[in-house]
């Protein structure tokens, strides 16, 4: 039942939610995501057995922001260990937006988790390399191998524009920094967090990642085991318990897939024994969640009865 969803059945659902495309704003406060176009819509999913079906602009790229949190945890935990990254990012929710800082004064002053902002700075702060340029460039690597594709980069333009306008991720480090949960340069984390936010893909690249965490972090082709299962299975829990920033709640009961969405429009949804399902559409609702990826998941979950509840 699940695989009837075809090409052309994702061509109608797709154009069932076109008129929602301007029904949010685009992301404005990173200067170089203003200039997306609300009319690019894109949808792919990636079935664990390797076939793949599509609609829409598909070869329109976007920078991954917020989803990069979920493979920067997966590195981090591979590089560090479990209790390495919780004993300085914690496990809960917030309902609070993904860039608030009033938390982190209250006891432990660690983040909540690794979705929100502080907790994804302290994340990459941990992931090994000497510069930020060595972290990013190992955080590429893994993406290179999550896609099977090794021409992904970052996007310069959106990197640096974040990086010059990031006040509040400054304010975060700097917190973090005082209460020894993150070491080293502040200035040289956030050049890091900016360009693995401007990491440069397209939703077929995107679904490819949610079908690898959905296959249970083993290679879609080869079967060759990139991410241990249990760090998988922990990166997928955190998308269900804060990956659809403070609105993670409602997308569970309408929803029901393990998501994490982006501020450029992007949400990757990665479904065990399903696959995973990327949508575009770079216009966003108050919670900072795509207007038409929302719309679009919720069609297909309660057709095809895809809530893991
Ligand atoms: N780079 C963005 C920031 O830190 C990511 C935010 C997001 O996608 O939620 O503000």
């Amino acid at each position: 039942m699940k695989k009837d969803i075809t090409t052309s059945i994702l061509e109608d659902w797709l154009e069932n939610v076109r008129p929602y495309a301007y029904d949010g704003q685009v992301a404005n406060y990173i200067p170089a995501l203003a200039r997306q176009n609300p009319e690019e819509l894109g949808v792919a999913i990636h079935y664990i057995d390797g076939n793949r079906v599509h609609a829409g602009e598909v070869d329109a790229t976007f920078t991954l922001q917020s989803i990069s949190k979920v493979i920067s945890l997966a590195l981090a935990l591979m590089d560090n260990g479990e209790e390495y990254v919780f004993d300085r990012v914690g496990m809960e929710p917030t309902g609070d937006p993904f860039h608030s800082i009033y938390r982190l004064e209250q006891i432990p002053s660690k983040p909540l988790n690794p979705m929100i902002n502080a907790g994804a700075l302290a994340v990459t702060n941990m992931i090994h390399g000497d510069t930020p340029d060595e972290k990013v460039g190992r955080l590429l690597s893994f993406v290179h191998e999550l896609t099977d594709d090794h021409s992904i980069g970052y996007d310069k333009e959106v990197a640096f524009s974040e990086f010059e306008t990031a006040f509040l991720n400054r304010s975060l480090l700097y917190y973090m920094k005082q209460h020894q949960i993150v070491t080293g340069s502040v200035e040289e984390t956030l050049d890091a967090y900016t360009k693995q936010c401007a990491i440069e893909l397209n939703v077929c690249q995107l679904a490819r990642i949610g079908a690898l965490f959905a296959n249970e972090g083993k290679d879609l082709d080869s079967g060759r085991r990139i991410i241990p299962k249990h760090l998988a299975r922990i990166c997928k829990t955190f998308m269900v318990t804060c990956g659809m920033y403070d609105a993670s709640g409602s997308f569970a009961i309408k929803v029901g897939i393990p998501a994490k969405s982006g501020v450029s429009g992007s949400v990757m949804a990665s479904l065990n024994g399903f696959g995973g399902i990327a949508v575009y559409g770079p216009s966003l609702d108050e919670k900072g969640n795509s207007v038409v990826g929302l719309k679009l998941l919720e069609l297909l979950s309660n057709r095809y009865d895809l809530s893991i509840f």
